[in-house]
């Protein structure tokens, strides 16, 4: 006789506050269900099953325990009904860690089990309830929160029409104050010539040698860094950026959208629809050409400061984009190789780690906007990055292998670094304290299940210079291979107060970490 299967009987609770919007991907109630009820459904052979009941909160925040679904379900966990609490992500049942160890702790009293479908979190096979991995769930939200919060506060802006910096345009002035445009006079009338040529010219090209044979050239400016950038004459690129840019026509546009702006509008809005209606941006299959093109100029070889180009190699009817820089080719030694790098991946590691500010696939023109300049490392694959605001960081490019599916499966393999989770996790545990949800290093030792010796070192990290936390947190995402950065790395830059001379440590660990 076979032992009788055990029975398991799942409740899938799920919650979806108000001002989540679209743009989660598991918004709905519905979809976190069928999430559920597929994972159930994959432990059949345990005996799991899921109740016919529903415990669905729509419309309620996960910052308290105030839901009508979530009590229905403590009820039926009193009354020994249910053996299985089963959420799509951690948060949905709550997004405070005191009321996720209140939760969990009512749920061990009665003997359920609570499973989250898409974190590594099932109390079933392990024991250690409040263990440093939920902690860490928190943690990583908090770097998503902190993340948002940069591009909130960046959208919030832009849609308010606040010009958000970035190079000045012919026709505009940047505020001696800052942070506005004004118009320059003379040149809103060279913006309107170039319209008026554009609104009968047949192409792009024939309106470039127009404009250029009128004497008119793009904008002649000096950036805050003191570089002089020269006017010069129109070719199809700049033109192209030039009749795209809604600031014309009094609009701003941000991540594909455009608000009404704050400035003064150049040309008439019926006039700049009808001119880019006339000269439709590039077709689709040329869409890569367009965004190196956008971006040439800004990029540059870290090895001798020349301006990276760009050259075509074809393989099987596919043609592949790289950038090289043609000085330090010439001069290729032996036992330097200068390597090409190809364009998507510089293009979209730039794109991924200016992420936080601009938000997810920002255009090229975004991009022009904040970046100041670009030194790519051909030897260690570093790129060096000026923003226009002064601000600099570096990161690694990562090597992708070119295949059909890359583009899944590279994004499967990345992960975030342990240090940028322990620099969440110490951010998390200083935060808890201040706003006194624990009181004493014990209570969070307990609550984390962390030792104090190991919770008094992670907290260090918080005395960190705050652009070096900044830094860590947001570490770029790595492949298979092992992270570039640890915490043991930190050591010595920890026994020294002074923000300053934090940062100059700081910079020669990474280097070093980088250069290996
Ligand atoms: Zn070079």
């Amino acid at each position: 006789m076979s032992e009788p299967t055990p029975v398991v009987r799942c409740a899938i609770y799920t919650r979806k506050s108000t001002e989540e919007g679209l743009e989660q991907d598991f918004n709905t109630l519905q979809a976190q269900r069928e999430a559920a009820e597929a994972y159930i459904l994959s432990q059949k052979q345990s005996g799991w099953y899921a109740l016919p009941q529903t415990f669905d909160d729509g419309g309620f925040s996960g910052a308290n325990l105030d839901r009508p679904a979530l009590s229905k379900l403590l009820r039926a966990m009193e009354a020994r009904e249910i053996d299985c609490v089963i959420v799509y992500k951690v948060d949905r049942l709550s997004r405070s860690l005191l009321d996720f160890a209140r939760l969990l702790s009512l749920f061990e009293k009665h003997d359920v089990s609570f499973v989250s479908v898409t974190q590594d979190f099932n109390t079933t096979s392990s024991i250690g309830r409040l263990t440093l991995n939920i902690l860490l769930s928190f943690a990583q939200f908090e770097r998503e929160i902190i993340g948002e919060r940069t591009r909130d506060k960046m959208s919030a802006a832009r849609r308010k029409g606040k010009w958000m910096g970035g190079s000045p345009v012919l026709g505009y002035d940047i505020a001696l104050s800052g942070g506005s445009l004004v118009v320059n006079r003379a040149e809103a009338e060279q913006v309107r010539k170039i319209f008026a040529i554009c609104a009968t010219s047949e192409t792009i090209a024939e309106a470039a040698r127009q404009i250029n044979h009128c004497g008119i050239k793009t904008k002649d400016w000096t950036s805050r860094a003191g570089k002089h950038h020269p006017g010069i004459a129109f070719q199809k690129s700049t033109l192209d950026l030039l009749l795209r840019n809604p600031l014309y026509k009094g609009q701003i546009s941000h991540k594909g959208m455009e608000y009404p702006g704050e400035q003064e509008a150049i040309v008439e809005p019926q006039l700049w629809t009808r001119v880019n209606q006339r000269h439709p941006t590039g077709r689709k299959g040329k869409r890569h050409r367009k965004v190196q093109t956008l971006l040439a100029g800004l990029l540059h070889c870290a090895g001798c400061g020349a301006e990276l180009s760009v050259r075509y190699t074809s393989k099987g009817g596919i043609r592949y984009l790289y950038f090289v820089c043609h000085p330090c080719q010439k001069r290729n030694h032996p036992n330097r190789t200068v390597k090409p790098v190809a364009c998507t991946d510089l293009e979209g590691s730039l794109v991924r780690e200016l992420e936080p500010m601009l938000g997810e696939r920002s255009s090229s023109i975004e991009i022009r906007q904040v970046l100041e300049r670009l030194s790519y490392d051909f030897v260690t694959r570093q790129a060096s990055v000026l923003l226009r605001d002064g601000s600099r960081f570096a990161y690694i490019v990562p090597v992708t292998k070119r295949r059909v599916s890359r583009k899944a499966s590279q994004e499967k393999l990345r992960r975030v670094p342990a240090l940028s989770r322990t620099m969440a996790l110490a951010i998390t545990c200083q935060r808890l304290m201040e706003e006194g949800t624990v009181t004493s290093y014990e209570e969070l030792a307990r609550l984390s299940g962390l030792t104090r010796g190991r919770l008094s070192q992670i907290l260090l990290l918080a005395n960190l210079a705050p652009e070096i936390q900044e830094q860590l947190l947001f570490l770029p995402k790595v492949g298979n291979g092992p992270d570039r950065i640890f915490e043991k790395d930190l050591r010595p830059i920890l026994q020294v107060a002074e923000w300053h001379e934090q940062a100059k440590l700081f910079r020669s660990v990474w280097v070093r970490s980088h250069s290996e």
